[in-house]
This record gives C-alpha cells, structure tokens and sequence, in this order.
C-alpha cells in the first residue's frame, strides 16, 4: 500500500523508480539484490511512507495501520492549513482601526481601490450620528448568496448599516475581491437582504 499517493514525492518514486532502486543497492552494498516471492509475501500488509526531511528524502516502511494513522494526521494537517488560509482572508476594512473610515463623503480615498479590491476608505456616520439610535439591529456579518461567503465588518460599519439601512448600495465580499449591489447579499443566519 502507498501512503499518500498524491504526494509530490511518490509521484517522483513512480517516475523513477529504477533510480531509487539503484541508490538502495548501492546504499545496502547488495549486488544484485534478488526479489524472491518470499520477500513480497513478507512486505503484505506494510507501506512505504515518503518524507521530506532535512537531510533528504526518507522512505520508511511501516504496517498498513501506522500508514492509516499517518494519512489521517496528514490529512488533519491539510485541513488545519486551510482553516487558517481561510481566517487570513481580508476582513472589511473595519477592524484596520478607524483610518480607513471616513465620515467626508468627499473624501478623495473614497474612490481609491486597494490591490485586494477595498477600497482605500470607507463612508460612515459619525458616532454622533450613529448614535440617534438604530433602525435595524447592528450586524457585523453578511452572506454573498453568489459565493457562499460571509464577510464581517467592523463596528462603525455596522452601526451605520443599522442606522442607516438604506446607506450602501454596494457592499465588499471578501472572497470574491469585489463590491456587489446589496440586493446580492442577506445579513448571516437571516433571509433579510441588505439595504432593507
Ligand atoms: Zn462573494
């Protein structure tokens, strides 16, 4: 059994396997070394593992179980890498301190677009403004229905949203890099579109 088989490393071991083979009769001091079908009936039930180590490649026999154990952890670790690729997502400009927020609706970096697609700053009401009270409750996150993706802002954001619903006509996806009109959008966990 192969441990792995979609490993960068074991496509490698069936690209040239006659290599490895030659590197393992040199380093064993054997010449030839003969396979008899003794010693396949003896491998059954073991799987070769491939690592990257720092000193070179290390293949590794191990049982069938430890194998299944090692792909799992592999597995776990994949998934683990993802979650945290995920996490590092841009958020709306929000928790980037209050920098990138304006309150100037002639502000000049209201129109500039960063290289992640946000722009540089972003319209809000003042806190005075803010806090006339809310017309909906404060949200802090949406769902892009075209994507599946929510975005999370930050507080002034949302509490403008929320005094203000009608406020932005466009919105930031995190993952699609863009503003999209807020008819795209639902506030998370609700059905309720932005902008209403
Ligand atoms: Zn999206």
């Amino acid at each position: 059994m192969e441990l792995n088989p979609k490993h960068k490393n074991l496509r490698l071991l069936h690209d040239s396997w006659h290599v490895i083979a030659a590197i393992l009769i040199q380093k064993l001091g054997q010449n030839p070394v003969v396979i008899t079908v003794a010693d396949i009936a003896q491998i059954d039930g073991n799987s070769i593992t491939v690592q990257e180590t720092d000193e070179g490649v290390a293949l590794r026999l191990v049982t069938d179980a430890e194998a299944q154990r090692l792909v799992a952890e592999e597995d776990a670790k994949v998934e683990e890498q993802q979650r945290r690729l995920q996490s590092e997502l841009p958020r709306h400009p929000d928790d980037r301190g209050g920098q990138h927020l304006t309150t100037d609706p002639n502000d000049p970096e209201l129109k500039v677009v960063r290289q992640d697609g946000q722009q540089a700053k972003y319209l809000v009401l003042s806190e005075e403004e803010r806090a006339k009270g809310f017309k909906r409750p404060v949200r802090c996150s949406y769902f892009h229905l075209p994507c599946g993706t929510t975005t999370t802002m930050g507080r002034a954001l949302a509490e403008t949203w929320a005094r203000d619903p009608a406020f932005y006509g466009a919105t930031f996806c995190v993952r699609c890099g863009d503003h999209y009109p807020v008819k795209e959008f639902v506030w998370e966990g609700t059905q309720q579109q932005l902008g209403t």
